[in-house]
């Protein structure tokens, strides 16, 4: 079964209610091509103004986190259930900038992976390696640990489902995208170990995603690997015009 490609705009800490609106009312100005999904991860501030601005379309709505558990005394945390009722469909998790900023690990990715798809939430997992990692060689080692623990909650029933996005640390915000032929073959590496936790016919049907400076300039390099499904878009995404060009690159 192909995969569907998914091009997810990562907005960060952008973008008030209003602000966020009107960039999806832009974005939905002109039809979008069908055979890509795409979604919109506001920060929670502007979830529900979104949610009203996508209105009826198919463009799905994404949160940027979450805490793992239903509710409870977690002051400032927002759980999986409050998202799902403001109308999410995924939830990126283990966001490098969450590692770096906020000390998230393997193990927080985890619970949260695994608590979004207890509620009904598709995880947009994050793995990917810093720029010394990389250049000690040990790019495999960290994207195999982080899938290989990121996804140890997650029932092998959903996870045909989940979303893993690579993005290589030095290459977030930098406008230093990797190659794609890079970029696909360290996808395949994650794939082999998706393979390993569930399975051959699981791992294939496992949409992953590169992330990191991707603009329409370069998004048709991506977009023509063949073990890349789509992108998780960051400082692109909150630009109406350019991520619609991205959405379109992965279309072609
Ligand atoms: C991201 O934050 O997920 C990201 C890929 O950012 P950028 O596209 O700005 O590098």
């Amino acid at each position: 079964m192909p995969r569907i490609p998914l091009i997810a705009g990562n907005w960060k800490m952008h973008k008030t209610a209003g602000e966020g609106a009107a960039l999806v009312r832009a974005l939905l100005a002109d039809p979008l091509p069908s055979r890509v999904e795409v979604a919109v991860c506001p920060p929670f501030t502007a979830l529900g103004e979104v949610r009203s601005a996508l209105g009826g379309s198919t463009v799905r709505l994404g949160a940027q986190d979450m805490y793992w558990e239903a509710q409870g005394a977690f002051t400032g945390e927002i759980s999986p259930v409050m998202l799902r009722d403001l109308g999410c469909t995924y939830v990126i998790v283990g966001h490098s900038e969450r590692r770096q900023f906020f000390g998230e690990t393997d193990d927080t990715a985890a619970r949260k992976a695994g608590a979004a798809f207890a509620h009904g939430l598709i995880p947009i997992l994050c793995v990917g390696e810093r720029l010394e990692e990389r250049d000690g060689g040990r790019t495999e080692a960290v994207v195999v640990r982080q899938t290989t623990q990121g996804t140890e909650r997650i029932d092998p029933v959903l996870a045909s489902t989940l979303v893993i996005a690579y993005e290589p640390v030095w290459a977030i915000g930098t406008g230093r995208a990797a190659s794609g032929e890079e970029a696909n073959r360290v996808i395949g590496l994650i794939r082999r170990a998706l393979a390993e936790r569930f399975g051959e016919n699981v791992a294939a049907r496992i949409r992953i995603l590169y992330g990191g400076s991707v603009t329409p300039e370069v998004a048709a390099e991506f977009s023509s690997q063949p073990e890349i499904d789509g992108a998780l878009v960051g400082g692109a995404s909150l630009d109406a015009g350019k991520f619609r060009k991205i959405v379109e690159a992965s279309a072609a």
